[in-house]
């Protein structure tokens, strides 16, 4: 595995290959990360990963910075999956690169949007400057962080960049929360609450399948699971990311919520 911090040199090595794979994270890997760079192995000739905390897209400036950072074992762990190229660039790297003007797309004040203002500015900056150094590439993106991959997809869409953005499953413990690496900074003894938000989650998803679906109902379900404060648990329409009224297949239910004062997001 080759370690890279220059902009210009990754770029290179991605122009003078084929079937390049990428996998932008923020560190601090886990299974999560983990599957998506199995499935960019399998997928592609070569594979990148790229570890940028990226600044822009942190609303709290505390949030940013007790961000979870593990940077020798997220190496052990990248080269023991061979990955080919690890790109670790610094702000200026990332930012001082000149792209073309592309456009940003429209974003309904829903969710992520409605509660971390300019977040997913501060991602789509990153992404630009990313999917430029490291063009026409297959992106693995989680669908744990479904608005982001949804919206990047689009952004690549509006302004016909080459880059293929792949989908890929949530990855989630044993008790059934979804792996983040924002889980380090929660007290062992609340993943128990965490796995029973889950549950809760699934439960309700499954006795009201094809009915109408209630937002006091299902959070009065989680207040007797101890969790109190919820930015948003919305019904949503994974093909257009809308509000919907009833609960089907084409529906997963999206949370973000707080424990042990950190801010944790799913959809199930
Ligand atoms: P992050 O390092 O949190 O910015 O995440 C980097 C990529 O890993 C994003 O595409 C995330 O959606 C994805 N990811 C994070 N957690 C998981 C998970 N539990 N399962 C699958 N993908 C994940």
């Amino acid at each position: 595995m080759k370690i890279i911090k220059k902009s210009n040199i990754i770029n290179q090595i991605v122009i003078n290959n084929k079937n390049v794979g990428f996998v932008p994270t923020m560190g601090t890997l886990h299974e999560g990360h983990i599957s998506l760079i199995q499935k960019s192995k399998k997928k592609c000739s070569i594979t990148i990963v790229s570890i940028f905390v990226n600044p822009k897209q942190f609303n709290k400036k505390k949030d940013f910075l007790t961000y979870p950072k593990k940077i020798s074992q997220d190496l052990k762990i990248c080269e023991k999956l061979q990955v080919d190229y690890l790109f670790l660039p610094s702000f200026d790297e990332v930012y001082h690169w000149k792209n073309k003007k592309v456009i940003y797309p429209k974003i309904d004040k829903i969710m992520e949007h409605k509660f971390r203002k300019n977040h997913f500015k501060g991602v789509l900056d990153v992404m630009s400057k990313l999917l430029s150094i490291i063009p026409n590439s297959k992106v693995f993106m989680g669908k744990k962080d479904y608005q982001q991959y949804f919206i990047i997809k689009n952004f690549c869409q509006i302004n016909n960049l080459k880059s293929q953005i792949v989908p890929c499953n949530t990855i989630r413990s044993k008790f059934g929360f979804a792996l983040s690496s924002r889980n380090l900074l929660i007290n062992t003894k609340s993943h128990k609450i965490m796995s029973k938000v889950y549950k809760t989650i699934k439960n309700y998803k499954k006795n009201n399948y094809l009915k109408k679906f209630s937002n006091s109902k299902i959070k009065n379900l989680l207040k007797k699971v101890g969790i109190i404060k919820i930015d948003y648990i919305n019904l949503i329409n994974l093909s257009n990311l809308k509000i919907s009224k009833r609960i089907s297949k084409k529906t997963n239910i999206f949370i973000a919520y707080y424990l042990d004062s950190v801010r944790l997001i799913d959809n199930i």
